[in-house]
C-alpha cells in the first residue's frame, strides 16, 4: 500500500469517537492514506459511530444507503472505495450490518481499531470483515502515533484516552456491553503521549475515558495510581498549561481527586459530574450507586477545595417508573446542586439493557412534558450564568484565528468560548481577558495585560471568585461516560 490513498472518516457523538477517529488517522497515515473532509473523493469511508442517541442504528444505515448511492454513481473500477463501519452501533450490530447494508465491507468495533491496517489487507483481496471480538493485546499500545505535523494541525488543546470501558452497568446503559470491562493505561504510556502532544505545540491536555475517574492504571512504581496522582505527574510536565478529564462517575470522586482540584491550578475548575436523576428511588432503579445526597455531598467537598469549581451534569428524564414526583426532585436537584449546565435526554430503551426490559415504562408525550419543563431549567441556569460573566477577568488559552478580522478566538476555564481581537501570536498562550459582552454562543472581552504580558490594570485572580462561573456552552461528553 504504497500509493497515496485518501480516507474519509465521519465520527458521530462523543470526544472518545473523535479521539478514536484521530487515532485510526494516525494509524493509517504509515500506509499511505491522507485523510479528506468529503467522503466523494475518499478511496476508504470509515463512519465512526455512537450508539448512545435514539435510532442510532437507523442513522447509522439510513447514512449507509446515500453512501451506497454515491458508490454506484461514481462507480469506477480502477478505483474502488472502500466502506467500513466502526465504533459502538458495529460493536452491537455486527454481522447484521452486512445483511443489512451489503455494500459495507468492513465491520470493526472499538477494541479493533490497531488492527485496520490488516483488515484493509483483507478486504483489498476479496473478502468482507466483521472484527468485534475483545482481542487481550494492548489496542494503545499497537494504535500508530500522530505525526508532529498531525498534532500541530489538530490545535493547542488534546485528548489523551487513559481509560476505556466500564464495571458499573447502570440499567439503561450500553456502554459496558459495547466498550468492555474498564480498562486503564499505564502511566508512562499515557505520559508519553501527553510529552508528543506538548512537543508540538499542545498546552491543554484532555484526559478522558467512559469512567475516567475510575482510572487505576499501573505506576512508574509498579503500583495502580489513582486519577488525582495521574494529574499531578501530568501537571508536572514541561508545557503543561491545562489539564481537564471526562467523563467522570459520582461513585469514583475519591480523596486524591478533590486534592488535585485544591492543590494543581493546572486542573481547570470545571467538572461535567452526570447525575441523571435527582431521585433516590430512580437513581437505585438505574443501579446508579449513589443517592442524592451522596451527590450534593461530593459536590460540596469540591467546592471546599475549589471555591470557583462550576459544574455541569447530565439527566434523563422519563426513565421507567418515574412519577411526577420524581421528576419534582430532578428539577430541585438542578437549583440545589447549582448545576450551571446540563445534557438532558428523554430515557429510549437500548435493546440487551435491564431498562428496556422493565414494565412500568413512561410515555412519550409524558417524556417530552418533563424534557421541556427540565431545560427550560437549565437554560435559566444557563442565562443566569451569562449574564454573571460579564465584567469578570478570566485566563483565556486562545486556540485559533476568529472568524473576523483581527479577531483570536479561545476557551475561558470553563470551556466558554472567549473572541479578543489580539495579535495572533497570541495563540498558544494562557492570556488574562476581561469579558465584556455576550453573544448567544460566545463572550467577548478585550485583554487585561499588553500582549507583551505586562499589565495595564489590576491583575484579579478568577480563582478567588467565590460564584461557580457558568459555561455559555454545554460542555463536551464522552459517550454515556460517568
Ligand atoms: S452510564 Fe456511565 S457509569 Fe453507567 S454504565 Fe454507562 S458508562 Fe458506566
Amino acid at each position: 500500500m504504497s500509493e497515496r490513498r485518501k480516507v474519509h472518516i465521519k465520527s458521530y457523538g462523543c470526544q472518545m469517537n473523535v479521539y478514536d477517529s484521530n487515532r485510526m488517522a494516525d494509524t493509517l497515515a504509515p500506509h499511505g492514506y491522507v485523510e479528506t473532509p468529503t467522503p466523494d473523493d475518499a478511496d476508504l469511508i470509515i463512519l465512526n459511530t455512537c450508539h448512545i442517541r435514539e435510532k442510532a442504528a437507523d442513522k447509522v444505515y439510513s447514512e449507509l444507503g446515500r453512501l451506497r448511492k454515491m458508490r454506484l454513481q461514481s462507480a469506477d473500477p480502477d478505483r474502488p472505495v472502500t466502506i467500513a463501519v466502526a465504533g459502538c452501533v458495529a460493536q452491537a450490530e455486527g454481522e447484521e450490518i452486512l445483511r443489512r447494508a451489503p455494500s459495507v465491507d468492513l465491520v470493526f468495533g472499538p477494541q479493533n481499531y490497531h488492527r485496520l491496517p490488516d483488515f484493509l489487507t483483507r478486504v483489498g483481496n476479496g473478502a468482507k470483515v466483521v472484527e468485534t471480538e475483545f482481542p487481550i493485546e494492548d489496542k494503545f499500545g499497537q494504535l500508530g502515533a500522530p505525526s508532529r505535523k498531525a498534532i500541530r494541525a489538530r490545535g493547542v488543546s488534546a485528548f489523551v484516552t487513559i481509560q476505556e470501558g466500564c464495571d458499573k452497568f447502570c440499567t439503561f446503559c450500553v456502554v459496558p456491553y459495547t466498550r468492555g470491562a474498564e480498562n486503564s493505561r499505564p502511566v508512562a504510556a499515557i505520559a508519553d503521549d501527553v510529552a508528543r502532544l506538548t512537543d508540538a505545540g499542545v498546552r491543554e491536555v484532555s484526559l478522558i475515558g467512559q469512567n475516567v475517574n475510575a482510572f487505576h492504571g499501573d505506576g512508574p512504581d509498579g503500583k495502580p495510581w489513582s486519577l488525582g496522582r495521574l494529574i499531578e505527574h501530568i501537571a508536572a510536565m514541561p508545557g503543561i498549561a491545562r489539564i481537564r478529564y471526562t467523563t467522570s462517575h459520582p461513585r469514583d470522586v475519591d480523596d486524591s481527586l478533590i486534592a488535585a482540584h485544591r492543590d494543581i491550578p493546572a486542573l481547570m475548575p470545571q467538572l461535567h459530574l452526570p447525575v441523571q436523576s435527582g431521585s433516590d428511588r430512580i437513581l437505585a432503579a438505574m443501579n446508579r450507586r449513589h443517592t442524592r445526597a451522596d451527590y450534593l455531598a461530593y459536590l460540596a467537598r469540591l467546592r471546599r477545595a475549589r471555591p470557583d469549581m462550576s459544574f455541569t451534569s447530565d439527566f434523563i428524564v422519563g426513565f421507567p417508573g418515574e412519577t411526577e414526583a420524581d421528576f419534582a426532585d430532578t428539577l430541585s436537584l438542578m437549583d440545589e446542586a447549582d448545576i450551571t449546565c446540563a445534557f438532558s435526554f428523554k430515557y429510549s430503551p437500548r435493546p440487551g439493557t435491564p431498562a428496556a426490559e422493565m414494565h412500568d415504562q413512561v410515555d412519550e408525550t409524558i417524556k417530552s412534558e418533563r424534557l421541556g419543563r427540565l431545560q427550560r431549567v437549565i437554560d435559566r441556569h444557563q442565562t443566569d450564568f451569562n449574564l454573571s460573566c460579564r465584567g469578570r477577568t478570566l485566563d483565556v488559552l486562545f486556540e485559533k484565528i476568529g472568524r473576523h478580522p483581527g479577531q483570536i478566538t479561545g476557551k475561558s476555564p470553563y470551556l466558554q468560548p472567549v473572541q479578543v481581537l489580539a495579535p495572533a501570536s497570541l495563540i498558544g498562550t494562557v492570556r488574562r481577558v476581561t469579558i465584556t459582552d455576550l453573544s448567544t454562543n460566545s463572550l467577548h472581552g478585550r485583554l487585561a495585560e499588553r500582549a507583551d504580558g505586562s499589565h495595564p490594570e489590576p491583575h484579579i485572580e478568577s480563582h478567588a471568585e467565590s460564584h461557580a462561573m457558568p459555561p455559555v456552552q454545554r460542555p463536551d461528553r464522552v459517550a454515556t461516560g460517568g
